[in-house]
């Protein structure tokens, strides 16, 4: 015991000392180990690494827990003061148990597998931090341990990492209690990231779970969705299980039927995300021989489309809509138009049915447009249904 403490003072003194510079990763000081394994910058894009050697070893002088560090490129190059949050992020896991480092270990590494999955490198950069945010490993609200890959802005600063299923009952309160961003997939703003990385779910819970019947009415991973939607409700709307909460869950009501201020709210069955990213061998709509091609993306009543991109046959938009399913039967259009000042007119068009999709997996597709002589559109599509 009073080795791993004097390790714990030794990383408390390394963590004071740690100055991170632009390009370096705050998590530069590595987990107190005399068997530091990497240098930093010596795995720039492998994030964590993690080692059994310490538990596997009592009869050396290395501390109890297995070596966990950072080394990857970290958001604080995109954020000036994610370091602190970064910090206090790393500061934490000193106090992990064994399961819970390998856990967190394994879960960034398989994120770190999953990068293809998300939006940018940056997107993945923030991703792969985020999971370090005590708790984020799990499900905020029923503890799945399937990475929860929606955010869920809560409260007026606080933000928590949810599994799909619980994120339908966010998107259910509304935007003023709780708006959820993907990880994977949404573009964050600064603000919204330092929320993030100055939360986490650990934190959040102190707070709205901090009442005894928490534990009772914490629906788990395996619960039926609309219970988990009910205890959501209970949570973040009535905040029952605060401190201050009466402890009860909310009556549990018919699925897909929920009034809030006596006005019908929207159900959804699931957010379409789709991501175009370019097209080629468009017709020429203009006389100059060239269009000024954007996508429209309709699914149901939902409808978006991507900016205009002017004298091109082959745009490239990378820019990702969502749409809001309120029915999985519905089928996503592509209509690829040529902008124009009195209108616009049709370069093709490509439909695909839900049911084509794996669900929570891009699927990139290169589509041909139809309706027209020549064109495709190439489009990465995410499906996230929202029981399941
Ligand atoms: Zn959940």
């Amino acid at each position: 015991m009073r080795r791993i403490n004097e390790a714990a003072g030794r990383a408390g003194a390394a963590i004071r000392d740690l100055q991170p510079r632009r390009g370096d990763s705050p998590f530069a000081a590595s987990r107190p180990s005399p068997t530091r394994r990497h240098s930093v910058g010596s795995q720039r894009h492998s994030g964590y690494s993690a080692s059994k050697e310490g538990k596997e070893s009592p009869a050396s002088s290395r501390p109890s827990k297995p070596t966990l560090s950072y080394h990857g490129p970290f958001a604080a190059e995109l954020l000036p003061a994610a370091s602190a949050a970064a910090r206090a992020a790393y500061e934490a896991t000193l106090s992990m148990t064994n399961d819970e480092l390998q856990q967190l270990a394994e879960l960034v590494a398989a994120a770190h597998c999953d990068r293809s999955t998300y939006l940018s490198t940056e997107a993945w950069q923030f991703g792969t931090t985020a999971y370090a945010i005590p708790g984020n490993e799990v499900c905020a609200d029923c503890g799945s341990s399937e990475p929860p890959t929606w955010a869920a802005m809560v409260g007026e600063a606080d933000a928590v990492l949810v599994c799909n299923e619980c994120c339908g009952g966010h998107r259910a309160l509304g935007v003023h209690l709780s708006a959820p961003l993907s990880l994977k997939m949404d573009r964050w703003s600064d603000e919204k990231r330092q929320r993030l990385l100055s939360s986490g779910n650990r934190a959040v819970n102190a707070t709205l779970e901090a009442h005894a019947a928490a534990a009772q009415c914490k629906p788990s991973s395996e619960a039926d969705v609309s219970a988990k939607h009910v205890f959501v409700r209970s949570k973040y709307e009535r905040r029952a299980f605060a401190a201050e909460g009466d402890g009860e869950l909310l009556p549990s009501t018919p699925p897909g039927r929920r009034c809030a201020g006596g006005a019908p709210q929207q159900v959804h069955a699931g957010i379409l995300i789709v991501r175009l990213i370019r097209a080629h061998d468009l017709i020429a709509a203009d006389f100059t021989g060239k269009s000024d091609p954007y996508v429209k993306a309709t699914c149901g009543k939902a409808k978006s489309k991507t900016r205009v991109i002017r004298r091109t046959l082959s745009p490239e938009w990378n820019e990702v809509l969502r749409l809001n399913v309120e029915d999985v039967r519905d089928v996503l259009m592509l209509q690829v138009k040529d902008s124009d000042t009195i209108g616009s007119s049709p370069l093709g068009d490509c439909s695909l049915s839900l049911a084509e999709l794996r669900p929570n997996h891009g699927t990139e597709l290169s589509l041909e447009l139809q309706n027209v002589r020549s064109g495709r559109l190439v489009a990465e599509v995410t499906w996230c249904p929202l029981d399941g």
